[in-house]
């Protein structure tokens, strides 16, 4: 099969003709249809997250099980699916109190002993995050599958995989947005948007965005946003004076120490400011004690929606075919495995909320 490979940091991927192993008992095998360009693997291409090479990456994508190991009783050939890097091992503290998404024994890779589910000759090649997505097949563990429901197309439903479930599920749940609060998102990428998206469906009245790209404005009005603001050392105080003293609630959705610390700041007295952006190995942003004591302010991470997936994706997909969750705005452009380049340079440029890889086998 086709896939995009990292060979080298900083270095374009590279399409190879690669081979995917047979599925073991508790993998399943799928034909991806729809796979989508995340900022998260480009943090592998660019080295800040150091990721084993030769590696596949990918790991927002949806597609039709081919396969299924000889104890995978829930998924059958045919099936369609969503897939998420949130894989769980079920017996956990965090597995078994709802919160499979932080499950610590994550059963992502085989053991070690076993062959490399992806090979070219005798070279074994690791799988971004458990998945593989920007390949014409993925094999995965059993538990990082979900279906989805009927007459949900598969290029769409791709996103629902990591930028939809992680930007709505962290206004859902973890920040858990109140009804006619006000909220601010700093970054309009494609989880950004839909962290915008989630405080909108969860009744939030005012909703600001934030951005250094004033392009990105439109699209977040689309998603929700009532006020965009431009980024940059003024959008503290602009935020401050436009909400009377600060936000109910802010999100970082880019991933870096300056942004973070400016969402801190723009909340209000007892605000809660939600870290979702994946900031690079090493760094960290500092809180000021004696502000967060005095205004009783309250820092939150969230990890792939803080919630189990599997419940999540076929809820938000119904959400979609109702017409309530916005997705079809989300797919900037549609391309093939060959211009998977050209897509993450349209990503840096700030161009495009979402590019999608779309497999016509
Ligand atoms: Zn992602
Ligand atoms: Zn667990």
């Amino acid at each position: 099969m086709k896939a995009a490979v990292l060979r080298e940091i900083q270095q374009p991927l590279t399409i190879e003709d690669v081979e995917l192993d047979a599925p073991r008992p508790d993998e399943v095998r799928i034909r991806v249809v729809g796979s989508g360009l995340c900022h998260s693997d480009y943090h592998s291409i660019s080295g800040d997250l150091l990721t084993p090479m030769p590696a596949v990456l990918g790991h927002e994508a949806a597609g039709v099980v081919e396969a299924v190991g000889s104890d995978v009783s829930e998924f059958k050939p045919g099936d369609e699916v969503v897939s998420c890097t949130s894989m769980y091992c079920g017996h956990c503290r965090d597995c078994q109190t709802g919160h499979n998404n932080v499950c610590g024994n994550n059963p992502k890779s085989r053991a070690e002993d076993l062959p490399s589910r992806i090979t070219r000759g005798k070279e074994a090649i690791s799988q971004f995050a458990g998945l593989g997505g920007f390949a014409e097949e993925m094999l995965i563990h059993r538990t990082g599958l979900t279906k989805i429901p009927e007459g949900m197309p598969l290029d769409r439903a791709a996103l629902l995989g990591c930028a939809v479930l992680t930007g709505v599920g962290a206004a859902l749940n973890r920040g858990a947005v109140s009804p006619g609060s006000t909220v601010v998102v700093i970054g309009c990428g494609g989880v950004g948007l839909n962290v915008i998206q989630g405080a909108r469906l969860a009744g939030a009245a005012r909703i600001i965005a934030v951005d250094l790209n004033e392009r990105k404005f439109d699209l977040a009005r689309t998603f929700g946003a009532t006020d965009c603001v431009k980024g940059g050392p003024d959008a503290v105080a602009e935020v401050r004076e436009m909400t009377g003293g600060g936000a109910d609630y802010s999100f970082e959705v880019i991933g870096l120490p300056s942004t973070q610390e400016q969402a801190l700041m723009m909340l209000r007295r007892r605000g809660v400011f939600t870290v979702v952006g994946m900031a690079p190995s090493g760094s960290s942003f500092s809180v000021p004690g004696v502000m967060v004591m005095a205004m009783e302010l309250e820092v939150r991470g969230s990890l792939m929606g803080s919630a189990p997936f599997q419940q999540a994706i076929p809820n938000y997909a119904q959400l979609y075919l109702n017409g309530k969750l916005k997705l079809d705005e989300l797919v900037s452009q549609r391309i093939k495995l060959e211009d998977i380049n050209d897509g993450y340079d349209n990503m840096i440029a700030g161009d495009v909320a979402r590019s999608v890889i779309v497999f016509d086998n």
